[in-house]
């Protein structure tokens, strides 16, 4: 039996997708990396997902998991000798329990996180795990990627958010760590392993996610500030003013604005005179919203950023003010090919490395058009180079402005990925990065799991 036939044989022959079909799983978000593949599958169990494993170390098989396939770094695609199944959990994508005593929501792992998100919030209850693409994003990727997104700095990543969870190891056993519990310290807490690993390690198949309050009054500001270091200025005053009800803190250059402007014209700009850096905020807390706002309010007025600072005063208004951040990524798709980084810097650090990684990049490329934004209450910024639009050969360059960028990331003790992942894209550059007794370690993991090396190769390691 050949191997289509032998995966029909498995998992029936509407599961294992080929030629056209197959095609939208072969190709990453970015457009990257055009993968080939055996076969794109899409197993409907635990079980299932265990026979394959089974055959797929019997036959020494490359498994490539996918969930939404929004990775940012070719994380999920497969390389192009056609000999990987694609293996897409669209198929298990149940919401399986809220267990409103426990506070907690059970869900297969290719459930949507859009749909995990509305069945706790059916229940009254919020899971907390929030991005741009929520309705594509699978909770299998968003654990397999321990991806962070817009509340991290209040509700923390997908790891804090993961109580327990199921995945199948490549030889087909079944680690059933599904435990809803807030502590357990009866031994290594391996489901821990599992999130961030990127598909290298096994396949995940449930999870269990710890539930939060929802809030009643959530209030979004748009707050110009003068730098960077005026945006961490205000982070550390509003703590202090309104403690831990700021649930989002983004970082908005000038750029930003102006590709906006230019890419998604339906959005006009919400200041007459665009400024330098501007925080997009947002508080939220279980009382009444008309008291949020005047706490806020009150809070930018006594630090003196009151008359320039847009204090939604509706639920809509709040929401168009994400519409402009959520823009920013389409926005740089519509301007064309950009080098993109996902620093992380400590928080005090945010203003010295966007002055000294924009000296390094102008001293590289005068014409560097530079797009920083993202969640700097987490220290996280997304720091993109553009040069000239529609040009692939902006790659050509990549290698030597991921180095002056990175090394300023290195000196203030940063990341190369602070929620994105390794993926294909810095697989390179991750020794650089985690010393050599850490890349030790990792190779072990991986070959404790993984011993025939056929879960996600060239991805990480
Ligand atoms: C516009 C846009 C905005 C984004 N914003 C954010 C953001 O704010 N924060 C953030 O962290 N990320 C963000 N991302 C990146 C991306 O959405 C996340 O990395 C997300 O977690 C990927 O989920 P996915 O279901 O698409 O996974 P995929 O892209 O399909 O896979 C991601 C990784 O997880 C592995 N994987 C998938 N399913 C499983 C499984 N069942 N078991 C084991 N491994 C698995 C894959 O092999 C791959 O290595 C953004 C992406 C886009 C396009």
């Amino acid at each position: 039996m050949n191997s289509l036939d032998a995966l029909r044989d498995l998992l029936g022959a509407d599961a294992v997708l080929t030629g056209v079909a197959a095609e939208p799983y072969l190709l990453d978000q970015r457009k990257r990396y055009r993968g080939k593949a055996l076969a794109v599958v899409q197993p409907a169990s635990t079980e299932a997902v265990s026979a394959l494993l089974q055959w797929c170390s019997r036959t020494r098989t490359p498994v490539v998991p996918q969930g939404g396939n929004t990775s940012l770094c070719g994380a999920a695609t497969p390389d192009d000798s056609a000999t990987a199944i694609v293996v897409s959990l669209a198929r298990m994508n149940r919401v399986l329990e809220v267990d409103a005593g426990n506070n907690t929501i059970t869900v297969e792992a290719g459930c949507t996180l859009a749909d995990a998100r509305a069945a706790a919030a059916s229940a009254g209850r919020l899971l907390a795990a929030h991005w741009a693409v929520d309705s594509k994003v699978r909770i299998g990727g968003a654990l397999g990627t321990n991806a962070g997104g817009l509340n991290v700095l209040h509700y923390g990543n997908t790891r804090e958010l993961t109580l327990g969870l199921e995945a199948v190891l490549p030889d087909g056993r079944v680690l059933g760590a599904l435990r809803g519990l807030r502590k357990d310290n009866s031994g290594y807490d391996l489901k821990q392993l599992f999130i961030g690993s990127e598909g290298t390690l096994g396949i995940i198949t449930r999870a269990v996610f710890r539930l939060d309050t929802r809030p009643t009054a959530v209030t979004t500001a748009l707050v110009p500030v003068i730098d960077a270091q005026g945006a961490i200025d205000l982070l550390r005053n509003l703590q202090t003013a309104a403690g831990d009800r700021i649930t989002s803190f983004e970082l908005i250059s000038r750029r930003c604005w102006e590709l906006i402007a230019e890419h998604c014209p339906e959005l006009p700009a919400p200041f007459a005179s665009l400024p330098e850096w501007c925080v997009l905020l947002e508080l939220s807390d279980t009382g009444m919203a008309e008291a949020l706002r005047e706490r806020l309010t009150a809070a930018l007025q006594s630090l003196g950023l009151g008359a320039l600072a847009r204090v939604a005063q509706t639920a809509e208004e709040g929401a168009a003010f994400w519409a402009w951040r959520e823009a920013i990524p389409e926005a740089q798709k519509r301007r064309g090919v950009s080098i993109k980084h996902d620093i992380a810097v400590p928080i005090s650090a945010i203003p010295a490395f966007l002055i000294e990684a924009e000296a390094a990049l102008k001293a590289l490329h005068a014409d560097a058009d530079i797009i920083a934004f993202g969640h700097v209450g987490d220290g996280n910024l997304h720091y993109n180079l553009f040069r000239d639009d529609v040009s692939d050969a902006a790659y050509a360059v990549e290698p030597a402005v991921n180095a002056a960028v990175y090394e300023v990331v290195a000196r203030y003790h940063g990341t190369i990925s602070a929620e994105h992942g390794i993926g294909q894209l810095k697989r390179e550059l991750l020794p650089q990065f985690r010393s050599a007794t850490e890349m030790d370690l990792m190779r072990a993991i991986k070959h404790g799991f993984d011993p025939l090396g056929i879960m996600n190769p060239g991805k990480i390691l």
